[in-house]
């Protein structure tokens, strides 16, 4: 299907970023539309709760922020295609994205994909993924319940979802690889606080073992090799940018592929812009993500309206 609409913005990714940014384009009267693989929320619709953001005393859950954001962009009547992106190109100033769902042209791109997990890279991963190995404990935590896992990672991402992770299973062992964690120090002595949960410092995961799902994980611990007894294994090793679909497109970014922007979130391509997780940034935040968004809209406004 071709989509002959021009729209002023075209927006990649429905995540806080580009959710926040299809809100002030509608606001600016801007026609947008969202590309989106999954569902709006990103990936904060697999995250256990959202306990930082301003509004929300309480916390809420993510998926209920991004059941919330999806209604948000029905009231607003922004149109939400579930499509893989394939490629991008520009002609003249018109940005033409490729994907699954067809074409769609914009006077401006906003790329907001954020990012997606580094995998370990070590024997019996890919193997046992979906069957021990998981990058995801909101998704897969109730399959562990009464059971010892591994959580590997020394982030936030990795102490919150220790701490989810707890409450299901009989013992998590949380394997870092250095002797202190880099995440912030409330998640830390959230995690340390938990009787369950055995810190194993300066140690790596070398390997995965099972047949059909999970029964160990090798790992070095300062130089000795131990096998610990485990049917699951959570890697929370950083993540990467999704910027697969900007292959032969010269877009500056930096040596780990995020792209780099201005204080407007222009990229280096006139009309275009980035927002959320996928920029280089200091604060990767469902809040920071939000008001990357808001100002590439309004940034893009602006181009389009000058
Ligand atoms: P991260 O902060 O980059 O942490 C990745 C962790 O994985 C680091 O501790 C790193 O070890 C370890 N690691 C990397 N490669 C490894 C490998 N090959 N083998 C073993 N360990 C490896 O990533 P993240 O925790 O996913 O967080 C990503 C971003 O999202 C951060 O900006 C974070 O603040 C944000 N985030 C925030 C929250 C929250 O505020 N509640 C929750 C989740 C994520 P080293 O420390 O030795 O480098």
């Amino acid at each position: 299907m071709d989509n002959n609409q021009l729209y002023d913005m075209v927006i990649i990714g429905g995540g806080p970023a580009g959710a926040t940014a299809a809100i002030y384009a509608a606001r600016a009267g801007l026609k947008s539309v969202i590309l989106e693989q999954m569902n709006i929320g990103g990936e904060i619709v697999a995250t256990d709760r959202l306990d930082n953001y301003p509004g929300f005393p309480k916390g809420i859950a993510g998926a209920e922020f991004g059941m919330l954001l999806q209604q948000q962009m029905e009231s607003l009547n922004v149109p939400v295609e579930i499509s893989q992106v394939e490629s991008v190109s520009f002609q003249e100033g018109v940005k033409e994205i490729v994907t699954s769902a067809g074409v769609f042209q914009g006077k401006t791109l906003l790329v907001a994909t954020g990012t997606e997990p580094n995998l370990l890279g070590v024997e019996g991963e890919t193997e046992l993924l979906g069957r021990g190995v998981s990058y995801c404990a909101t998704c897969d935590a109730a399959f562990f319940r009464g059971k010892t896992i591994g959580v590997v990672g020394g982030g936030d991402a990795a102490l919150e979802e220790t701490v989810f992770l707890s409450r299901f299973v009989e013992k998590a062992y949380l394997i870092h690889r250095r002797d202190q964690f880099r995440g912030c120090s409330w998640l830390q002595d959230k995690a340390l606080e938990l009787p369950n949960v055995e810190v194993l410092w300066n140690t790596t995961v070398s390997r995965i073992e099972g047949d059909k799902k999970v029964s160990a994980l090798h790992v070095n611990q300062g130089g000795r090799e131990r096998r610990l007894e485990a049917e699951g294994i959570f890697i929370y090793a950083g993540r990467k940018p999704k910027t697969g679909f900007l292959k032969g497109v010269q877009l500056e970014q930096d040596e780990r592929g995020f792209i780099i922007t201005n204080a407007k979130m222009e990229t280096s391509l006139e009309g275009v812009y980035a927002a959320g997780d996928i920029r280089k940034k200091y604060l990767r935040q469902v809040i920071t993500a939000a008001s990357d968004g808001a100002i590439a809209a309004t940034a893009a406004a602006q181009y389009i309206f000058a």
